[in-house]
């Protein structure tokens, strides 16, 4: 079972997972963005870090949702409304139960993802983070190690993509070719919950 401190623990790994990556996630978003995905990732999810070590919510909603809100209010750009909202959905999917299962994170994960493309409008094969997403949301019931790979897998398959929403989108045919930082990041978000479980 999974407790508000694995929780805790995933966010602040995949803080300092993307403290790590940073500059190669505005490097990728250099070519076919704004060059700022890195500092957008990196003082949103700062920001969580820091409040999680101040707050410390004592369910794996609460820690998710508390998560959530400081993307949204930290976070220019249109990645921190779209995570703030996958984790508040997904933490609201989670209840007020204190200790929750992985297939009940599966399932709340799905509820978070719906939101994203409720909110972006996008689905998978745009060339965005659900290209990432929902792949390892797909994987999620043969462990957390199997969505980490379908992660991974998703962000290189963006690649070959033409880019239909975002800033990317802008580019057209130009933006194939590259890897779509969103989805890079979100492979980070979900190797994150590898190392929180310590597998
Ligand atoms: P901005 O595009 O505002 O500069 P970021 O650079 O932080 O914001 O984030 C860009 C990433 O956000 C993209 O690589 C893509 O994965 C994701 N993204 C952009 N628009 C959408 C959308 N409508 N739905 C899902 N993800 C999106
Ligand atoms: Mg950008």
């Amino acid at each position: 079972m999974l407790d508000a401190d694995f929780f805790r623990r995933w966010m602040t790994v995949t803080a300092a997972s993307v403290d790590r990556e940073a500059e190669r996630l505005t490097a990728l978003d250099s070519a076919i963005g704004d060059a700022d995905h890195g500092t957008n990732m990196q003082r949103g999810f700062r920001a969580v870090a820091a409040s999680l070590e101040k707050e410390a919510p004592d369910t794996p909603g609460e820690v998710l949702t508390h998560a959530g809100r400081q993307l949204i209010s930290t976070v220019g750009g249109a990645s921190g409304p779209l995570y703030g909202t996958l984790l508040r959905r997904t933490g609201k999917a989670l209840g007020d139960a204190t200790e929750v299962s992985e297939a009940q994170l599966a399932e709340a994960l799905r509820a978070g993802v719906d939101g994203v493309m409720a909110l972006g409008g996008a689905a998978p094969g745009d060339k965005t983070m659900l290209d990432a997403l929902v792949p390892a949301v797909d994987a999620m019931p043969d462990g957390f190690a199997a969505a980490r790979a379908a992660a991974e897998e998703g962000a290189l398959a963006t690649v070959p993509l033409q880019a239909r929403k975002g800033r990317a989108s802008y580019l057209g045919e130009r933006s194939i070719g590259h890897q779509d930082p969103g989805a890079t990041s979100s492979a980070l978000l979900i190797a994150a919950l590898v190392e929180a479980a310590g597998e």
